[in-house]
């Protein structure tokens, strides 16, 4: 799914909390002095990701990338330390059941391609066949992922 690019116009307050704003940060107090570990583009003159200091522009240009350092490189996100832990792609892009990265598959069904294949109809934990909640809870059955969600 393509979300679109970057979420300037109809940002979120969740998504404002991620940021330094030139309205807020930038005109003063301890954390007016940050700017991007990149380009070096202050605070004053533009949003600065929190987690990562980077500036909106190399956020945007780096989600262009998809350089498999910053960016995913299967669907463009931010999330180096995903990136690290995943080679190459955030989490929503590889597979929850066995780690292997799959964007387009993953994206569509929670889980890849030879996952699906391997999994079918039937849940992985306790066999049972079932194909449609197989396919919702990415490869359990209703019942079992009610209670791996609760940490069984
Ligand atoms: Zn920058
Ligand atoms: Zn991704
Ligand atoms: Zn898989
Ligand atoms: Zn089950």
């Amino acid at each position: 799914m393509d979300t679109g690019g970057f979420p300037l116009s109809r940002s979120t307050q969740k998504e404002n909390r991620r940021w330094l704003d030139p309205n807020r940060e930038g005109r003063g107090g301890r954390r007016s002095g940050r700017y991007c570990a990149r380009c070096g583009t202050t605070v004053q003159s533009a949003r600065i990701l929190k987690g990562l200091n980077l500036c909106e522009f190399c956020v945007r240009e780096l989600e262009k990338a998809r350089d498999g350092r910053w960016s995913c490189l299967g669907c463009g996100k931010i999330a180096p330390d995903q990136l690290r832990k995943y080679g190459g792609y955030c989490k929503d892009c590889v597979c929850p059941a066995c780690g292997r990265p799959d964007p387009e598959a993953v994206h569509k069904y929670g889980m890849c391609r030879q996952c699906m294949t391997q999994v079918g109809e039937f849940c992985r934990r306790c066999g049972k066949e079932a194909a449609a909640q197989v396919r919702k809870n990415r490869g359990l059955c209703d019942a079992c992922a009610k209670e791996v969600q609760s940490g069984r």
